[in-house]
């Protein structure tokens, strides 16, 4: 698979910092001495941002958009044997070279403290996450560990590291579950309804603690659903994207779903990593509500991308039990109101617009397909 060259470069790479990935990536070997080294800042006023979750959704949107603002972007990658498509999505928007990689994981300390060490960033945000509600009742363990402990392993290696930085844990609408307020603000009571939920409750209380125990610039956004065409295919705006793509191509018939009358409040992940970085400008900590304001049901969404390219969901859409889950969040709705005063932050992208991008964009990935 290497040429003798890149095998002594991987080599080079791999050994002092145990970072196999750097080279596997594609990083040119300068980044490898960098990695051995230590980071060398390019220039004294770039700002550093390390990224955990950097192959996800929003890890690629927030990526992209910290390199436009000129930030130099490392991104956490746990070792994985899928590592040739781990950059996929960073790749979809073109900036998977420019992003430098290290290699470490959410639930080990020692792998954050030596890279938050090595990369003295000047913002962190916490990403990575166990991130789908459904799957959170079949690997409880896995999610509280990764998505709960794992905030509050990244916070510590901060604490320990680089206790000037400032903190992003992205926090979940989630939280607030069994809604106990028609419109959710940031002082609505959470009422958690998964795994997920429970464990991002924790890793949002232990962000407001650190703030509070240590005066570390900690913050927490409580994000609604945001999604994207990187959105994960399991997240149901994207399963439906999807399938419409397929049906409209002839290569999938039926659409199966499981609850069509849960209602959420769907934003663009792109407006939404915007306003993860304007809280980190504050001079002051604090937790802010994301949300556009308007709520849908799976069904109208549904009935939007159908109609999007002509058909009717009726004709395709059939409900599956296997698809319900064992508690269930009915309702979301966020009023940004707070964002849009204290940041200046509001959502750009109608629902609409958002499910025309994905159908085309899951359009071109079927054809592509097909040809
Ligand atoms: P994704 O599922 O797309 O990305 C999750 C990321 O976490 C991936 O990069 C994944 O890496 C990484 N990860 C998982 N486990 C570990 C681990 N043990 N160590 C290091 N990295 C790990 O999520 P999104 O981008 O959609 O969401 C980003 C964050 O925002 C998540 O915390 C999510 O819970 C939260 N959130 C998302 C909302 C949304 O609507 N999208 C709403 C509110 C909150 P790998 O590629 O290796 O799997
Ligand atoms: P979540 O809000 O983080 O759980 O995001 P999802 O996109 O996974 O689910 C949003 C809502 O759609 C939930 O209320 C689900 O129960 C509902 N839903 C209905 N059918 C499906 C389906 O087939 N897949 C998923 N993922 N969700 C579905």
């Amino acid at each position: 698979m290497f040429s003798a060259s890149a095998w002594e470069n991987y080599r080079a790479i791999e050994q002092p910092t145990g970072c196999a990935l750097g080279f596997y990536l594609g990083l040119r070997y300068e980044d490898g001495f960098r990695l051995r080294n230590g980071f060398k800042k390019e220039a004294a006023d770039v700002k550093r941002a390390l990224i955990t979750g950097i192959t996800g959704q929003d890890g690629a949107y927030l990526a992209q958009f910290l390199l436009r603002k000129g930030y130099e972007v490392y991104g956490v990658v746990r070792r994985s044997s899928a590592s040739d498509v781990m950059d996929a999505k960073l790749r979809w928007l073109g900036v998977e070279k420019d992003v430098r990689f290290v290699d470490g994981n959410l639930i080990d300390l020692s792998s954050l403290i030596r890279v938050i060490r090595e990369v003295k960033p000047d913002e962190i945000y916490n990403l990575a996450a166990q991130s789908f509600v459904k799957s959170s009742w079949n690997q409880p363990l896995l999610t509280g560990t990764v998505t709960g402990l794992g905030a509050a392993t990244v916070l510590e290696a901060m604490r320990l590291e680089a206790a000037g930085a400032r903190f992003y844990q992205a926090s979940s609408s989630e939280m607030y579950g069994m809604a106990q307020e028609p419109v959710q603000t940031e002082k609505t009571p959470f009422y958690p309804r998964s795994p997920y939920a429970i464990a991002k409750v924790y890793a949002h209380w232990m962000t407001v603690n650190y703030r509070e125990s240590y005066k570390l610039h900690t913050t927490s956004g409580i994000l609604f659903n945001h999604e994207s065409p990187l959105r994960g295919l399991e997240f149901v705006t994207r399963k439906v994207t999807h399938a419409v793509a397929q049906i409209k191509l002839g290569v999938a018939e039926k659409l199966a779903l499981g609850n069509v009358h849960a209602k959420r409040d769907w934003g663009h992940a792109k407006d939404y990593v915007e306003a993860m970085w304007m809280m980190l400008q504050q001079d002051e900590a604090d937790d802010y509500l994301i949300a556009t304001g308007r709520t849908t049901s799976v069904e109208d969404m549904c009935k939007m991308a159908f109609k999007y390219v002509g058909l009717n969901a009726e004709d395709y859409v059939v409900v599956d039990k296997h698809f319900l889950r064992p508690a269930e969040v009915d309702l979301l709705q966020g009023n940004p109101a707070k964002a849009k005063v204290k940041l200046g932050w509001r959502a750009k992208t109608s629902l609409e617009d958002l499910i025309e991008e994905m159908v085309e964009a899951d359009l071109k990935r079927v054809r592509a397909q097909l040809s």
